[in-house]
């Protein structure tokens, strides 16, 4: 008989955001008339920018066209156009990748997890805590061994490698999904050597990179001396240019890399070519949309409006006196909740009618926190504060 893959029991069903929905239906259903604010949205809520839309239809009239219709791409890592806009990006960070180091992808989360696939299963995983879902229970279902790094208010959320910390694959996400912590470049050149030390391998996820304001913060891991030796780089316009329907991402494997004489980016191309047919022409040409200097002008205000809302946010917990991350290089607010997390989703649901994330969602260590999203229009975010505000008072 066939036999199944065990380590998927190894799983936690994924109850947090189900559990919401079924608590905030039996409130709506109970109290019609409420006006029920939701600040747990991780989608983004704004539309694809006039950029990436006028592309989207040039390119989709370009695939009716005989002479213009393109089939299989010729390189399935991505158009020129299109890693030749990555690129130059990349070059305002000061970092300078060659059109080969850049393979175009549907998004982070396939990549992110696929990337595994080059890696051993006896390979020991570090993982922060709290996180994204998906790089815990990517491994796990590889049956990898999983040791994590605590994030805590001591640490402001962005752990440190310690000596004794073992972890032949490191995950870092900067700024962080759920606490919108991010690291300096000393926070990062501590990883870097830890893993050039250890032998390890970064797989640094800057998904949210574009909503760094802060001049100081690094947007890259490749803008750290020695990452190339040690790191892999996860990106997404998801969130960056609102794709999160429309699936473009791309990923950086730099040609230095390599372990135990295998360079990692033959390995990826020979992993891609083999499972992965390349991301559509029209979504190619909308991504390289989102790079032109008009482009770069919508998203930032996109993406400036959601920052707003976070700004509002961490604003109000400031004057509230509560302790928080996030907010000022990211689209999440991470806050002390000061209580069991499900007790305070209940207390504001029931008491104010806001809707938010409980912590423990992400990983233990989130226990006692909240993430709040700046997802939501302006008035309702300036409205659920004002809501929260009376609720401490
Ligand atoms: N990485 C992080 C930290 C995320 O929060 C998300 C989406 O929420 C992703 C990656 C997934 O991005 P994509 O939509 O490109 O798969």
């Amino acid at each position: 008989m066939v036999k199944l893959n065990e380590n998927y029991k190894s799983l936690k069903q994924s109850y947090l955001f189900a559990n919401i929905a079924k608590k905030v239906g039996a409130y709506a259903a109970e109290h019609p008339g409420a006006k029920i604010i939701r600040l747990g949205i991780g989608d983004v809520t704004q539309p694809l920018t006039p950029p990436v839309i006028q592309a989207l239809v040039k390119a989709s009239g370009e695939m009716g066209v005989k002479e213009t219709f393109r089939g299989y791409a010729p390189d399935d890592q991505g158009y020129p156009f299109l890693k030749d806009a990555v690129r130059n990006y990349y070059l305002k960070f000061g970092v300078t990748l060659s059109n080969d180091e850049i393979c175009v992808s549907d998004g982070a989360k396939s990549d992110i997890s696929n990337f595994t696939e080059l890696f051993d299963k006896e390979n020991a995983v570090l993982i922060p805590d709290p996180v994204y879902p998906v790089y815990l229970d990517g491994n796990l279902m590889a049956g990898r061994k999983i040791v994590l790094a605590e994030g805590n208010e001591k640490n402001s959320f962005l752990p440190l490698p310690d000596k004794s910390a073992e972890g032949d694959i490191i995950y870092i996400c900067s700024p962080n999904n759920p606490t919108g912590a991010a690291y300096t470049k000393d926070g990062l050149k501590q990883w870097v050597d830890f893993a050039r030390n250890k032998g390890s391998i970064i797989f640094y996820d800057a998904a949210y990179e574009a909503f760094i304001t802060d001049p100081a913060l690094p947007h890259s891991i490749f803008e750290i001396d020695g990452a190339r030796e040690c790191a892999v780089e996860f990106c997404s316009l998801s969130k960056t240019a609102g794709f999160t329907g429309t699936r473009c991402g791309y990923t950086v494997v730099p040609e230095t890399l390599s372990i135990g004489g295998e360079n990692l980016l033959k390995m990826w191309l020979r992993r891609q070519t083999t499972k992965f047919n390349g991301v559509a022409y029209v979504v190619q040409r909308a991504a390289e949309a989102v790079f032109t200097e008009e482009g770069q002008k919508a998203c930032k205000e996109v993406i400036n409006y959601y920052l707003g809302n976070a700004r509002i946010m961490s604003e109000t917990l400031d004057k509230l006196g509560v302790w928080h991350t996030g907010g000022l290089n990211s689209p999440y607010v991470w806050m002390d909740c000061g209580m069991d997390s499900w007790e305070f989703f209940d207390t504001l649901l029931n008491e104010v009618n806001v809707v938010g994330t409980p912590g423990s969602g992400f990983g233990r260590c989130g226990e006692g926190y909240f993430r709040l999203t700046a997802f939501n229009t302006r008035e309702n975010t300036i409205e659920a504060m004002e809501r929260l505000s009376k609720l401490y008072k």
